[in-house]
Order: structure tokens, then sequence, then C-alpha cells
């Protein structure tokens, strides 16, 4: 991992995470899939370490809201999400919303923030909150809601995901080139999402980010100007 600045510098990105310190991590989504394409190699590079990670996806991708029981969108999503996380050597969480209807009022932000609170995350992803989707920018307002108003105890790290984010200007990059077959491995678990048009889309990305880093392949970041630092893997 290193910044932009020292790639421009030609510095070599230095080991910035303590091989000691065990850490949670908490990867925040919309739906389930979200983490697995921005964020899964570098959730493989923390688990390989011994880090512990938990997907916490804002619902489960059902086809109505509410889900009406066996809902087919639900099911199947929920399962592919734990075979995803299982790959990644990652825990699956729900917030409890629905597709396409996220809801952002005073009891949903302070449920969300009990969800959150409860895992004690040291550190927390999220969607970079211009994007296309309203579930990706509710759970990132969710997140930063917490943030801010549980003293901003963890770091605070935004990402992107294939075409739905604008406008995102990353500053810190995780090498991911020796961990892609797992990426590639959680991706495809979402078999029902069209993976081969998705994953194509994110490697594109990701050798783009690769370009600016100096890494074959990389994911990129953006902490919070207020958010603890050099806790990426
Ligand atoms: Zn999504």
């Amino acid at each position: 991992m290193g910044t932009r600045r020292d790639f421009l510098l030609g510095l070599a990105a230095a080991p910035l995470l303590a091989q000691t310190a065990k850490l949670k991590v908490v990867v925040t989504g919309g739906h389930p899939g979200d983490p697995e394409y921005g964020c899964g190699g570098t959730v493989a590079r923390y688990t390989d370490r011994g880090h512990e990670v938990v997907l916490l996806y804002l619902n489960h991708g059902e086809k109505s809201c509410p889900a009406s029981a066996g809902d087919p969108g639900s099911t199947v999503r929920t399962a592919e999400a734990q075979q995803a996380c299982r790959i990644l050597r990652a825990r699956a969480l729900f917030a409890g919303q629905c597709d396409g209807h996220a809801v952002l009022d005073n009891a949903h932000y302070d449920d969300f923030r009990k969800v959150l609170e409860a895992e004690q995350p040291d550190v927390v992803f999220t969607h970079w909150p211009v994007d296309q989707h309203r579930d990706h920018v509710a759970i990132s307002s969710l997140v930063h809601d917490t943030f801010l108003r549980g003293g901003k105890k963890f770091a605070l790290y935004y990402y992107e995901v294939g075409e739905d984010t604008f406008m995102f200007s990353p500053t810190e990059y995780v090498d991911i080139s020796s961990v892609e077959p797992r990426l590639r491995a959680a991706c495809y678990a979402h078999a029902s999402q069209t993976p081969d048009r998705f994953y194509p889309e994110q490697m594109r990305i990701s050798r783009f980010r690769g370009d600016e880093s100096g890494y074959l392949l990389a994911e990129a970041f953006l902490p919070h100007i207020r958010s603890r630092r050099n806790l990426l893997p």
C-alpha cells in the first residue's frame, strides 16, 4: 500500500500495518456483492494476515419490499453472499433494509448505528457517496453518521464499485495482484448477478488503479479527512 504521492516520488511503500495488531474490519455495501467487487482483494489480504472481516450488507437483494416468505431474491442472494464470505474467510451480516427501498430517517440511523457499533470495528469501508444507486448512497450516509456520532473511533475508507461510482479520486491503494483468483471466485459466487458482465468491468478499474499505483492490480481508497490512517493491509 502506498500513496499516490509516494508513487510519484518513487518511494517504496512502507509496511504500514503492524503485523501483530489483530484488526476487526467491517466492509459495508448496499447489496450482496458490492463489498466483494469493490474491496474483495483487500478483504483477502486482511484475512490472510489473520484479521477478522465482516461484510455488512444493507439488504438481502430481495425482489419485493417487504420480502415475502421465501422471496427468491433474498434466498438466492443470501446464500450467494455466504458462499462469497466463505471464499474470503469473512462473515456475512445484514442490516435488514429492503433492496431499492433504503430508508434514511432517525430510527434507521439509530438502528444501523447499533448494528455497526456492536461489531466494535477498527476499520470500516463504505461506498463513495456520489453513486447512481440509492442503496449505495444510503449505506454510505448511515456509516458516516455512525462515524461522526460515535466519536470517529474507527478508520473510515471510501471505495468504488463498477460503473456506479462517480467522481472518485482515491489516494491510497492496496496491491491485489496475488489474491485476484479469490476475488474472482468471491464475485462469481454471486452467480445470479451476471458476473460475466460485471467482473471484467471491475478488473478494468483494478488495472487502471494498478497503473496509478505501480501494481499490476489494485483497489483504491479515500480515507475520511478525520479518519485514523495507515490501517490498510
Ligand atoms: Zn449495489
